[in-house]
């Protein structure tokens, strides 16, 4: 009669619920093994702590191996990973099964470790590949909030008007190119759009980091970026950790024009959205601001007229514009668009693909960006799943972070899906058709209906700037056109 070892102990799936129970249960299926097998059984219980070098019955199991007391026979156990959490020593254990010509023998098969089991050494090749692979990922993240902590400047790419000291790390401002951002900041301080900024940055003979045009996609990333006011933020949504690091480097940029410029860029998009309750009043319904703060003037309905007569209301934000006719301002922009015209043609006849390759690469590379993040989320989702199957989550937490991951999941396959769009947008040849649709309604604008007028005007114009500081003076009308 083969003389064998049974070997139980609790799982950490086990931890909460009643341990005799769980402990009696596995002792029921190992002996029914035994008998099954006709085989003289010993059991070795294990009820106190899962640490393997305080696990006595596991030792104690392991000097009996050593004295040969099981030689050519099997150890009975619920499963492989009851006999050790740790991979190192399950490693050694398998060496010592190995030695002795030792089987394990589970309710789901035998194990022979003389034997080249495939199965049982890959899995442990999978399970200690994963945990390595977690532990440097971790490092690795840990590593990078660290960096950001002590000011060291860890993005790949770095921030346009700076270059990184090869030794401390820390951002230095590269003076070939910091005049440029400094530029940028003045303009858009003083309220111009980023369409409009690029433009004029362009034509000052200013070029990106690859010697190109700025896009003004590139543009807004600039305005937008905190680094200019010495900042550096890491995110890292694997630890939860934001940090924010002040005085990480010499700022281009004071706080105070990079809050003023980004609450700019904020009313430009809040202030635009809103409908009046009179409906639609001007073929320049919310493209009209005040002059002197940009903020988006109201019209109303002048009741001492019989036919629909509308003005621009006072200046809410700052009260330095007074109202005025919006007829008189609708004449200065239906004028001007005429001009305008011959540059929209001007502009297709000397399209060439050299902005848009600009545009596209930056499109390219958000793309990228988007794909490798939501890869991140896949390996983030197997892994919670692994926890959960393991046993070493709640059903609970498992569904709350995985509602966590759907949406983030969503949310960038969105994005990925719109910048897709973008791109597919940006040839030459649609560029092209895009604008002689434009100039050929725009050559026709007084036959088309407020609407259309209106829907077109908010494609040509970022918006019209009037100024009037007192009731009878001449208005001061400004257009302010969109990059085409
Ligand atoms: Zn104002």
């Amino acid at each position: 009669m083969k003389r064998v070892a049974i070997y139980v102990r609790k799982s950490r799936k086990d931890e909460n619920s009643s341990e005799d129970k769980s402990l009696e249960l596995q002792i029921d299926t190992l002996i029914r093994i035994a008998e099954k097998h006709n085989y003289s059984y010993t059991i070795y219980k294990e009820i106190g702590s899962s640490v393997d070098s305080n696990r006595t019955e596991y030792q104690k199991l392991k000097d009996n191996i050593q004295l040969g007391i099981y030689d050519n026979s099997y150890i009975l156990a619920k499963h492989t990973d009851r006999l050790s959490r740790d991979l190192l020593e399950a490693l050694t254990f398998k060496n010592l099964l190995e030695k002795h010509h030792i089987k394990l023998h589970t309710p789901d098969g035998i194990f022979d470790f003389s034997l080249d089991d495939v199965d049982f050494a890959n899995n442990i090749q999978l399970m200690l590949n994963q945990q390595e692979y977690k532990k440097t990922r971790r490092k690795l993240l840990k590593g990078k909030v660290e960096a950001a902590k002590s000011g060291n400047y860890m993005s790949s790419v770095i921030a346009f008007g700076y270059k990184r000291d090869p030794y401390t790390k820390q951002l230095l401002i590269d003076e070939s190119k910091a005049p440029i951002v400094r530029s940028i900041f003045k303009l858009a301080v003083g309220g111009i759009p980023i369409n409009e900024i690029t433009r004029i940055i362009n034509q000052k003979g200013y070029r990106n980091q690859y010697n190109r045009p700025f896009s003004s996609t590139a543009m807004k990333y600039i305005v937008k970026n905190q680094i200019y006011i010495g900042r550096i933020v890491y995110c890292s949504t694997s630890l939860g950790e934001e940090v924010i690091k002040d005085e990480a480097h010499e700022a281009l940029v004071s706080q105070e024009d990079f809050y003023k410029v980004q609450e700019l860029i904020k009313t430009r998009i809040t202030g635009y959205g809103r409908r009046s309750k009179l409906g639609l009043k001007s073929p320049l319904n919310s493209l009209i601001v005040c002059g002197k703060c940009h903020y988006p003037l109201i019209l109303d309905k002048d009741y001492q007229y019989k036919e629909p007569t509308y003005y621009t209301k006072k200046c809410h934000k700052c009260g330095g514009t007074v109202g005025q006719k919006v007829s008189i301002v609708e004449k200065a922009v239906f004028n001007a668009l005429d001009e305008y015209n011959d540059q929209i043609l001007n502009e297709i006849n000397s399209l060439d693909s050299f902005t848009i390759d600009d545009v596209k690469e930056k499109l390219t590379y958000d793309l990228a960006h988007l794909q490798k993040q939501l890869r991140k989320v896949k390996v983030k989702d197997d892994n919670l799943l692994d926890l959960y199957l393991n046993g070493e989550i709640e059903k609970s937490r498992y569904r709350s972070r995985k509602d966590d991951l759907d949406e983030e999941a969503a949310s960038l396959n969105q994005s990925i899906a719109d910048i897709k769009t973008e791109i597919e947008q940006q040839s030459v040849e649609s560029k092209k058709e895009q604008m002689l649709k434009l100039y050929n309604q725009s050559k026709m604008i007084s036959s088309l209906s407020l609407h259309e007028q209106n829907h077109l005007f908010s494609l040509l114009i970022e918006r019209v700037l009037l100024t009037k500081t007192e009731k009878y003076s001449v208005p001061e009308i400004t257009i302010v056109w969109r990059e085409l």
